[in-house]
């Protein structure tokens, strides 16, 4: 993990953190350098034009011995190696200077004496001295019409600032490269620290330990919203995964017992005398058996089917009312013989797009369901009728009727209220019905009738509303 540090992206943001931060210190610092740079020229610049101002004002009022003697005291007062004086003509011949032991190496540049007869105010300078290696600043001007002034400045206390403040500033950018870096490091850890415990649980969790959470800190934040999705994800997996299992649990329940039936009359028939009529019977209950495993199977594809986006369904123009009528008329000799009364309330010609065969199949398991879980005698009632933009087809009956706390568990795969496993059954009915109903669009829902019995209500969308 240390190794491949470098490819965390707390390592890129913090490389990006400490890059911008030094590049803005950087150009500040630069940018301020430059600022002095350009205030001390301009402060020396100023300096020079001011003291040639003062030889001008002194050769109008005393003549050229009066310059003569200002370039000596002025050096003297501000220092012999700070400035120094040339009073010269414009031809270049030197007739007075100030002390100018320090100076020795200043020439005069004959172009800077050109480019002031060419008319420019004064020309300015910067050189370097042969013998020292400092810089100064030199400024050539007309003191007076015949008479041209050249003074010099030196740099080297301005040149000692700005050395002290490179200095400066590559120490504080030396502790600044430094300070984001490690600062930067600190607070992305800090703000990665989540993720980090994101992470850490998600390797805990192994197919058999779906139990562990991340740890929320209750701050809502980014990350503790990442953590509370996480957990209500894995909250859905640990769901998904125990009811498959139980799932599986009662397929396998389900099965053993028609397999186990199978297997007791072929066993019977090894241990048999010869007796055709009883060979047939066995064969009869074999195959028996065999097609309520074969039915269950099947069941079970369909419902994977249906709640699947791939199916075989086939949407066709359907008259409900006749499918609705038909179904009912398959049942009334089964209904009668359980001495039940039938009511059947249908709405004459509604219409719908629907898969017929799946359609009549979900609604033969209300009416069955219906049927198996009435007592003699009792009553049936089936209602087909459009409310608004929905068709209501209704099964009520007044059976047993079934506890609230299950309306919604019968719609699973094998459940089976505890009062009804001594009937007939597999658990897959309901099931099925509203993963048909769900595939028209509509859905299957079941309340208690107000007295005794229960309703279910299969709902489709009426297509025909929006003409209407
Ligand atoms: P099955 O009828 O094969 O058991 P279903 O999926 O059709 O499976 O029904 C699931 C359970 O719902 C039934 O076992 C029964 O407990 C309950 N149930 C369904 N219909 C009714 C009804 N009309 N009256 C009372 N209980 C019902």
């Amino acid at each position: 993990m240390g190794s491949r540090i470098t490819q965390t992206i707390a390592f890129r943001l913090t490389l990006w953190f400490s890059g911008i931060f030094t590049i803005c210190a950087g150009v500040t610092f630069i940018l301020f350098y430059y600022l002095a740079v350009q205030t001390f020229e301009n402060q020396m610049d100023q300096e020079l034009i001011d003291r040639t101002s003062e030889f001008t004002a002194i050769i109008r009022r005393n003549g050229l011995a009066g310059a003569r003697e200002l370039a000596v005291v002025q050096a003297q007062t501000a220092g012999e190696k700070v400035i120094f004086f040339r009073l010269m003509y414009p031809s270049g011949e030197v007739f007075a200077t100030s002390h100018m032991s320090h100076w020795k190496g200043v020439k005069v540049q004959p172009s800077a004496l050109s480019r002031l007869m060419e008319g420019h105010k004064g020309v300015f300078e910067t050189i370097q001295m042969p013998a020292t290696g400092e810089k100064a600043r030199i400024l050539y001007g007309f003191v007076a019409p015949n008479v041209i002034l050249q003074s010099g400045i030196a740099m080297n206390t301005h040149a000692r600032f700005l050395l002290a403040f490179k200095k400066v500033f590559a120490g504080a950018m030396a502790f600044i490269i430094i300070f984001s870096a490690v600062a930067g490091w600190l607070l992305v850890r800090k703000a990665f620290s989540g993720v980090e415990r994101i992470t850490a649980t998600a390797r805990r969790i192994t197919g058999s330990n779906l139990a562990a959470r991340v740890k929320q800190t209750g701050s809502r934040d980014e990350l503790d919203q990442l953590a509370e999705t996480f957990n209500s994800m894995l909250d859905r997996i640990e769901n998904l995964v125990k009811s498959n299992r139980e799932i599986s649990d009662n397929i396998a329940h389900d099965l053993k017992s028609p397999i186990t039936q199978i297997r007791g009359h072929a066993e019977l028939a090894l241990v048999q005398e010869d007796n055709l009529e009883d060979y047939r019977a066995m064969a009869a209950n074999t195959i028996e058996a065999s097609d309520r495993l074969l039915d269950m199977i099947n069941t079970m594809l369909l419902i994977s089917k249906a709640q699947a986006q791939e199916d075989d369904f086939s949407f066709e123009p359907v008259d409900l009312s006749q499918m609705v009528e038909e179904a009912c008329d398959l049942f009334e000799p089964l209904i009668e013989d359980k001495g039940h009364r039938f009511i059947k309330e249908i709405e004459p010609s509604i219409e719908t797009i629907a898969d017929i065969r799946m359609l009549q199949r979900a609604f033969s398991n209300l009416l069955d369901n219906a049927v198996k879980y009435t007592p003699y005698g009792g009553m049936i009632r089936v209602t087909l009728c459009t409310a608004g933009d929905l068709i209501e087809i209704r099964v009520e009956d007044s059976g047993m009727g079934i506890s609230p706390e299950n309306y919604e568990n019968i719609f699973k795969r094998f459940f089976r209220e505890e009062s009804s496993r001594t009937s007939p059954g597999t658990g897959l009915g309901l099931s099925l019905s509203r993963a048909i109903a769900r595939k028209h669009s509509g859905d299957i829902f079941v309340e208690n009738a107000p007295e005794q019995g229960s309703i279910f209500t299969l709902t489709l969308p009426n297509r025909n509303a929006d003409v209407i």
